[in-house]
């Protein structure tokens, strides 16, 4: 391709984006399909000769879109958003058109430094603690995600626990446990089995009677009984807006423990971390400053940052890098010799970096912390309506306080016995009529419905769609029951 046929081919993608996300409004949420259905139509062989692109934008619109969960469509509420704003994504653009690698501070100055700097915004944006800057003894750096995220933090809290053993020799016959709470994303668990842990590593602590939230005083039992059986705690994890319904976790009572007994404090803000862009939301950061080993947060949930954006902070860096630091000769230049310069592939599992910052730095920069809080508000805000029309509904209750844009609900009737089938049922209709989209959880032996406020195109009539929409299910299912 020729950089004419790039610039006259990079417009008409631009157009599809741009009238993809005009359109969005009239499509179906979620495609009702028979798996295997897309592959279905897509030719069985590669073609011996190239085709023109306007031929892949017409297969993109007649075979992959119908195929397609909207997840940008203004009705879109299910998990968390993902949001995928217009400089975000033109600055994704750029990323794939400079094409460069940023392992090394050497492989591209500028990824390396943008990215410090991005970062170093970030902290005084959501107001983290000053070490937690590159110019003090901790440093930020984009993971792919939160999951990563907490898998770096799992093997710098090994190296810390092992003083540098670990990554000589492994984990050999020492038994190290973390704490998590049943709340905890399954990424924690995860990176227990990645790490070599095993899921024999992970201890689930209850959560306090009547909340979502990590029960401290189960907390300091387990460990005191981890002790006592000659077993090493090692991390606990506090989730700062859990997946399931959006509970905090009080991190400073998890931070006293884990200073008491020498345990990594890794704090998963992956989706309500972002929110502290609001001064009146600087709570969700409470004890991070005291006590966090490493903190993650998602701009790439709900900051307005197309997927993949984790931002991850740690304390002090010098525990991540001696666990994953290597200079192979391949790799080996005077600047990283030097120590003078961040070779961001030492805070990661892979070598290889995309140049992510510049999408980060492109959302800051359109929105400025105005444009950026005024969009967590009104996220917030759509959750508060939403909540208030559940409530006063009497078919329906409340399950989960909602302090940030997710609302997590039930249906109250029939009689305990079919509820939780009631509720997986009512989800399963609304799915189905394609005008919204919502997913479940649990709370306790509880089904929950979920709905996410935040996308970047929902407004308050689609919110509206989406509980007439609800409303006109039950009716009907309801109806349905008494016939
Ligand atoms: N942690 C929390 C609290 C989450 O809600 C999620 C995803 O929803 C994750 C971790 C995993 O996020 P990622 O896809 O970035 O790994």
């Amino acid at each position: 391709m020729t950089p004419q046929e790039f610039r006259h081919l990079g417009r008409q993608a631009v157009d599809w984006i741009a009238d993809y996300w005009e359109t969005l409004d009239s499509l179906p949420v979620a495609p009702q399909i028979a798996p295997g259905r897309i592959r279905g139509r897509l030719p069985d062989h590669p073609p011996t000769e190239g085709q023109p692109f306007e031929a892949l934008l017409g297969d993109l619109s007649d075979v992959i879109v119908p195929g397609l969960l909207h997840w940008q469509h203004p009705r879109f509420l299910g998990y968390f958003p993902a949001n995928a704003s217009g400089p975000a994504v033109l600055a994704e653009l750029l990323s794939a058109g400079l094409g460069v690698q940023g392992m090394s501070w050497v492989t591209s100055p500028a990824c390396t430094e943008l990215e410090q700097h991005t970062l170093d915004w970030l902290v005084e944006l959501l107001g983290l603690p000053d070490h937690f800057r590159s110019t003090g003894p901790g440093g930020g750096v984009i993971q792919d995600t939160a999951s990563s995220a907490l898998l770096v933090a799992l093997v710098a809290a090994l190296h810390r626990a092992g003083k540098g053993s670990v990554r000589r020799e492994g984990v050999g016959g020492t038994q190290y446990a973390l704490y998590i709470s049943p709340e905890t994303h399954s990424a924690a668990t995860k990176a227990a089995i990645v790490a070599g842990l095993g899921e024999q590593a992970v201890r689930h602590v209850a959560t306090r009677p009547g909340t979502q939230e990590l029960d401290v005083a189960e907390l300091r039992a387990l460990i005191t009984r981890d002790l006592d059986a000659g077993i090493t705690p090692l991390m606990a994890v506090a989730t700062v807006g859990t997946t399931s319904t959006g509970a905090v976790d009080p991190v400073a009572d998890i931070g006293r423990i884990c200073r008491e007994h020498g345990l990594w404090l890794h704090v998963d803000a992956a989706y309500a971390g972002v929110a502290a862009v609001c001064p009146e939301l600087r709570w969700l950061n409470d004890g991070v400053a005291q006590y966090a080993d490493s903190y993650c947060t998602n701009p790439h949930k709900w900051l307005l940052t197309n997927f993949d954006c984790d931002t991850f902070w740690v304390a002090d860096r010098s525990w991540l890098t001696g666990a994953l630091t290597l200079l192979p000769e391949y790799l080996r230049n005077a600047p990283s010799e030097s120590g003078e310069v961040t070779d961001y592939r030492n805070w990661q599992i892979p070598l290889g970096r995309r140049f992510r910052a510049l999408k980060l730095w492109a959302v800051i920069r359109w929105y400025g912390a105005e444009g950026l809080r005024a969009h967590i508000r009104q996220g917030i805000a759509l959750a508060d309506r939403l909540a208030g029309w559940i409530g006063a509904d009497e078919r329906f209750e409340l399950r989960a306080p909602h302090p940030l844009s997710l609302v997590c609900f039930r249906l109250r009737t029939p009689p305990d016995a079919d509820r939780n089938e009631a509720n997986l049922r009512l989800l399963k209709a609304v799915n189905a009529t394609g005008s919204t989209f919502l997913t479940h959880s649990t709370i306790g032996d509880d089904v929950v419905l979920r709905m996410a406020a935040g996308g970047v195109l929902t407004e308050e009539r689609h919110l509206r769609e989406a509980w007439q929409c609800i409303l006109q299910e039950t009716e009907a299912m309801q109806g349905a029951q008494a016939d």
